[in-house]
Parts: structure tokens; C-alpha cells; sequence
């Protein structure tokens, strides 16, 4: 058996084309600013997929970049002054940022109603509690993906491997509010040796740990939904966390690496954009 392939640009494709109606009807164009502090070759590819894709749905983005050396306070500051300035729908600062500045203070002094990438605390919260209103992008994508299967949610098993806040952890949470049984597994189950067997249970399994093909395709339960978050750079080519060509043979559902989980990210950021519009221009 070959596995149906998730290709995340189809699906984003639909969603877009929602939004895109969405945004026609509002009176006014959403607005998304972006924060990038110092340059960075690695933000820069993300920049630009969401230049692109906000103004194809008709939301201004605009792009603020901050010299390397800016001190912490002043960034917090420029935070707060967008948050204050009524035509900005979203804000969005680009990550890694660099030594010294403290990524949890800046992206909670966004305020939580502009929290494009939903990873202000408040926003993670109404994860927690099984109500997301702005959710972490990444997180968001991978249940998309999942939800394309039409599988049925309730009871199911999934493993997660990767437990960061962006991916892993809210992913943990927005599974669990759908009743499914969710382990998740981080560098500690890796160095235990005990992967593979927490991997041959997953009926789900969604890999975000950034080392290629860490997941072996022998290791992937028959009839399994494969979602995997992973980015590395093999050569001159882009290839997963999970391997490919083999765990396709034994899958029901893979994404591509790539073609998978990042056009559904960039799709999720909008969504937020346009949802954060609509909760500031609610009366
Ligand atoms: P991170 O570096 O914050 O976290 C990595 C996780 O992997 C941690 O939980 C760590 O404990 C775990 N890990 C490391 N080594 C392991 C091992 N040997 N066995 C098991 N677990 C191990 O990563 P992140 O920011 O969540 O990103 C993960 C990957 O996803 C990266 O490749 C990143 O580029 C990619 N990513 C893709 C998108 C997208 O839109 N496609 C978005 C975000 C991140």
C-alpha cells in the first residue's frame, strides 16, 4: 500500500479562498506588521511567503526591521505602540531573536487580541482550557491536516514527538480536547531508546523535532495518519523529520516534506489575522 499524500497547498488553497471572501466583505483591510530585529536568512524565506500570501488575501502587511543591536526595552516599546495604533489587526515578531533579549517577555507584551502567531500566554491558555481563540500556527496546520482524513477524532491514539511551545505542546492540547489519547515524546524518550515503541502504537503520529528522517519508516503503525512538521536541509534538497519513502509504504495519510505543514502554517497566520480583525471590530 502507498499512502494518500496530504498536500497541504490543496487544503490551504480552499481555506484561502474563504478568507479571501471573508476580507472582501469587511469594511476595512486587515493589517498585519511583522517585526524582524537584525537580518536573518532563515526569517527572510518566511517573510516573504507571508508578504505574499497577505496580500493575495487583501491584508497589508508591513515589515519593520529593527538594527541588530536594539535593546530589549525599545522593542517592548515599539510592541506596545502597535498595539495601541487602531489600524494594526495583528503583530508578528520574527524569531530567532538575538542574545539578550528574551522571547517570552517580547511575545507577551503583544497584546493578546493582535497575537497573529497565538503565542502570547493568555492566548495559550484558551488552548488549555479547550477554547482557542488566536492558536499557535504550526499546531493549528497539523490539526488541519489531520481533519482532511476525516478520520474520526474520539479515542484514537496519537504520539507527538516534539515538545515545543509552537508545535508540540498546544498540538498536545488541541488533541486532547477531541478525546484522543495523546503521548507526547521529546529528546528524553529519544535517549531512552523507547521512540520506536511509543511510534508503533500511533494511529496519529505528528513529528516536530527538526533532524532528518529521525523517524524510521519501519517503526510507522499500518494504516497510520503521518504528520511531519519537520524542515532540515539535506544537500540541495529539503527533506522531514520522518523517512519518507518508507513510511509512505506502510501509511495511509503523509505529508511531503516539502508541501506539507508549511503552506497550511502561513494559511493559519492569516486565518488568525482576519479572526484578530473581527474580535477588535466586534460591537
Ligand atoms: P524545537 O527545536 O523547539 O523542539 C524540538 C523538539 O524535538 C523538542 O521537543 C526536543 O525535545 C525534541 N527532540 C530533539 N531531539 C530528539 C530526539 N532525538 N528524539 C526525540 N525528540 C527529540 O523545534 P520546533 O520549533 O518545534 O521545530 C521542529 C521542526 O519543525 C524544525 O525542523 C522546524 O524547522 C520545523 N517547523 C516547521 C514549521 C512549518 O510550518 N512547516 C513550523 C515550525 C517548525
Amino acid at each position: 500500500m502507498s499512502a494518500q499524500l496530504l498536500e497541504g497547498k490543496a487544503i490551504a488553497a480552499k481555506i484561502k479562498e474563504g478568507l479571501k471572501k471573508e476580507i472582501e466583505s469587511l469594511k476595512q483591510k486587515p493589517k498585519l506588521v511583522s517585526i524582524q530585529v537584525g537580518e536573518n536568512s532563515a526569517s527572510e524565506v518566511y517573510i516573504k511567503a507571508q508578504k505574499k500570501n497577505a496580500e493575495n488575501l487583501g491584508i497589508i502587511y508591513e515589515l519593520k526591521t529593527l538594527e541588530l543591536g536594539v535593546m530589549q526595552d525599545i522593542l517592548i516599546e515599539k510592541i506596545k505602540s502597535l498595539n495601541r495604533d487602531k489600524g494594526i489587526s495583528g503583530i508578528i515578531v520574527q524569531l530567532p531573536l538575538p542574545k539578550g533579549i528574551d522571547h517570552r517577555v517580547v511575545m507577551s507584551a503583544i497584546s493578546p487580541e493582535k497575537d497573529a502567531e497565538g503565542v502570547h500566554p493568555e492566548n495559550l491558555g484558551h488552548v488549555l482550557l479547550g477554547d482557542p481563540k488566536l492558536a499557535p500556527c504550526t499546531a493549528r496546520a497539523a490539526m488541519e491536516l489531520i481533519e482532511s482524513t476525516g478520520t474520526e477524532f474520539y479515542g484514537k491514539e496519537a504520539v507527538i514527538v516534539g515538545h515545543s511551545e509552537i508545535v508540540g505542546k498546544p498540538l498536545s492540547l488541541l488533541l486532547l480536547n477531541k478525546f484522543v489519547t495523546t503521548t507526547v515524546c521529546h529528546i528524553a524518550t529519544g535517549e531512552r531508546g523507547v521512540l520506536p515503541e511509543h511510534i508503533k502504537r500511533a494511529e496519529i503520529l505528528v513529528v516536530a523535532v527538526g533532524k532528518a528522517e529521525i523517524v524510521k519508516g519501519e517503526w510507522i503503525k499500518e494504516g497510520a495518519i503521518v504528520i511531519d512538521v519537520g524542515i532540515n536541509r539535506a544537500g540541495d534538497k529539503l527533506v522531514g523529520d520522518v523517512e519518507f519513502e518508507k513510511a509512505k509504504e506502510r501509511a495511509a495519510f503523509i505529508t511531503p516534506v516539502p508541501g506539507g505543514v508549511g503552506p497550511l502554517t502561513v494559511t493559519m497566520l492569516m486565518r488568525n489575522v482576519v479572526n484578530a480583525f473581527k474580535m477588535q471590530h466586534r460591537s
